[in-house]
């Protein structure tokens, strides 16, 4: 993909294809590899962790870690930005190390039981050099993989199929969870939940905005919590903004919460003071006694 904007951005003359905002989007790109190839991620990258909620009394279940990368060179840059970048050109693999080793560090300072949801790219699990330094990791840091869940985005999947599964069974071989995540954004959700038989389906945010709509919003969620529960999944809604949201959902039936409105991805040092408190939101009665 990278290659080919690269061949058209300094070919001559196909450039004038592209109008002007599309070449500073190119341009951009380039800028943002470059920086990634030579950044320090030891020094550079830092994680976050957002809190999820039991959707029955908003207790907490655990964090889900998210990437930051403060550049020396462009200053901060979101993942949603530089993942993309990172699987073209391969630094995924150090920033997935980077990440889990750091992560699974942080777990020691958690109570007992609190789970830790991470994110995998599908160059991951393409990889089987990766899965063994993954495995590796996890093996070193003394964390049990009944602990984590691993969360895959439905969409990057395609010819590596088998070896992607086969991937999914060794973090299943520890005891480990696997998550698909922002479910309903791919073009291939359905078979997505054939082929990986999910633990836990993560519910994208597109669908819970719309969820006090009463007339398709509610419907179409209450089928795809239902949809879960009839494979065997636990159903997590993303993107929890508001009081209301938290409550349909929760009457809905749906098992975990996360969202801003319980709390925004946090540091460590805020995380660690949610872990020991067991909660996140001081709400003075459990949502389910309300109604
Ligand atoms: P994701 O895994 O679906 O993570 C959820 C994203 O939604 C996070 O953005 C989070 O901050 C944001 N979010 C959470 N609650 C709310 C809410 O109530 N409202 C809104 N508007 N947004 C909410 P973030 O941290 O920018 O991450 C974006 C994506 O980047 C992630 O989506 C994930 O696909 C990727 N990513 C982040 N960290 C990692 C990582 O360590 N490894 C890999 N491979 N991908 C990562
Ligand atoms: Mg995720
Ligand atoms: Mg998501
Ligand atoms: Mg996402």
């Amino acid at each position: 993909d990278f290659a080919l904007f690269h061949a058209k951005q300094t070919g001559r003359g196909r450039v004038e294809l592209y109008a002007p905002e599309h070449e500073d989007q190119i341009r951009r790109t380039a800028i943002v590899e470059q920086s990634l190839k030579s950044a320090d991620l030891e020094e550079e990258l830092h994680l976050v962790f957002q809190p999820v909620v039991d959707a029955r009394n908003l207790q907490l279940i655990g964090f889900e870690v998210l990437v930051r990368w403060r550049s020396s060179h462009l200053g901060d840059v979101m993942p949603g930005e530089f993942i993309p970048v990172a699987e073209r050109c391969g630094t995924i693999h150090a920033i997935t190390r980077v990440v889990l080793r750091r992560a699974l560090s942080e777990m020691q300072n958690w109570p007992e039981g609190l789970r830790l949801k991470v994110n995998l790219s599908i160059y991951d699990l393409s990889s089987s050099s990766q899965m063994l330094a993954l495995l590796t990791i996890i093996e070193r840091s003394g964390v049990s993989g009944q602990q984590l869940t691993f969360e895959i985005t439905e969409s990057a999947f395609s010819d590596q199929l088998d070896i992607i599964l086969s991937a999914l069974n060794m973090l299943r071989a520890i005891g480990s969870s696997i998550a698909i995540d922002d479910f309903g954004t791919g073009y291939s959700s359905l078979s997505s939940l054939h082929h990986f038989r999910p633990d836990l389906i993560k519910i994208d945010r597109s669908f819970v905005v719309r969820v006090s709509d009463p007339y398709d919003g509610r419907d179409m969620i209450k089928t795809i919590i239902q949809m879960c529960r009839n494979l065997g999944a636990r159903s997590l809604a993303e993107g929890v903004e508001n009081e209301t949201q938290c409550r349909v959902l929760s009457d809905l039936g749906c098992d975990e919460l996360q969202g801003y409105w319980l709390s925004r991805p946090v540091s460590a040092e805020k995380a660690r003071e949610f872990a020991h408190a067991g909660v996140v939101k001081a709400e003075p009665q459990a949502l389910g006694q309300s109604s």
